[in-house]
């Protein structure tokens, strides 16, 4: 891990390129079913390091499952993820410290509502990564500023909008350091008007070089932002590529269709 907020160095995948073992994220032959429904059919996917994945498609698709069998929320029925070259569905898999390198921002954003701003970017600082409170306080303080909110350190998830709390659970991922961000539908919660604050910070931490799997219906954002864009749909992935192919002049019917609805 790198300290707070250095940037790494931006290294879109190029696709074709073999598997290296420096990949973030290696996904393969993934399969979960819910009792006896196979919600994700065969998933290959490789993240490589400082790139942008966004993966899009309808409903039901199996986005989030996929986004958490990556990092073990849950357990797949057969295949591997590999993160940084370490097989997280290994029993001898220490998943706590896989998972402490991986920055997880959801839908709802799940702060605790009797702690501050700081507070929550503090916490899992001080109990999983054990710094001290005054490193731990340093570090949420330095996150909150680059979310644009070092003055609203001392408020209280209610005293925020939604725009903002979700600025805060971002914070919160940064300050652990991660390898990785995963978002899932970050935006989809916040009334349109507080969705363009969340965007620019997720702009900024791809701009720095973050590598970031983003679940998202905003089509603007994967256009200007993705290196790569996944669609799904039915449990498989359906076609992949860079935006302005996948997006602009995608291939498959199902992907047009999808398209179609949102855009
Ligand atoms: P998406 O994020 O693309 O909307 P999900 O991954 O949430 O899709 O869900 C894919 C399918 O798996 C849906 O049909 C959903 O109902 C089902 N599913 C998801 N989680 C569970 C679960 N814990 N138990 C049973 N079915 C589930
Ligand atoms: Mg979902």
């Amino acid at each position: 891990t790198t300290p707070a907020g250095t940037p790494r160095p931006h290294d879109p995948a190029r696709p074709g390129t073999p598997e290296d073992p420096s990949d973030v994220v290696v996904v393969r032959d993934l399969h979960k079913s819910f009792g006896d429904v196979e919600v994700l059919k065969g998933i290959d996917l490789t993240i490589r390091r400082g790139e942008v994945v966004c993966v899009i498609g309808p409903s039901g698709s199996g986005k989030s499952t996929l986004l958490r069998c990556v990092n073990l929320l849950e357990e797949p029925t057969r295949g591997s993820v590999l993160i940084e070259g370490e097989d997280i569905t290994d029993p001898d898999c220490d998943i706590d410290e896989v998972r402490s390198r991986l920055g997880m921002v959801f839908q709802q954003f799940n702060l605790f509502p009797h702690l501050t701003a700081l507070q929550n970017c503090v916490l899992a600082q001080t109990n999983v990564l054990r710094r001290g409170k005054a490193e731990a306080e340093k570090v949420a303080q330095h996150n909150l500023e680059r979310v644009g909110l070092g003055g609203r350190g001392d408020a209280h998830p209610a005293q925020l909008s939604g725009g903002q709390q979700q600025r805060v659970a971002i914070a919160r991922a940064l300050s652990m350091n991660p390898d990785l961000m995963l978002f899932d539908e970050p935006t989809s919660a916040l009334d349109p008007e507080l969705v363009g604050d969340v965007l620019s910070v997720m702009r900024l931490l791809a701009k720095e070089g973050m590598t970031m799997m983003v679940v998202t219906h905003e089509m603007a954002f994967a256009r200007d932002v993705a290196d790569r864009v996944i669609f799904m749909d039915g449990g498989v992935i359906v076609e992949e590529g860079e935006p302005s192919r996948v997006i602009g002049a995608p291939e498959h019917e199902r992907t047009r269709a999808f398209l179609q609805r949102v855009l």
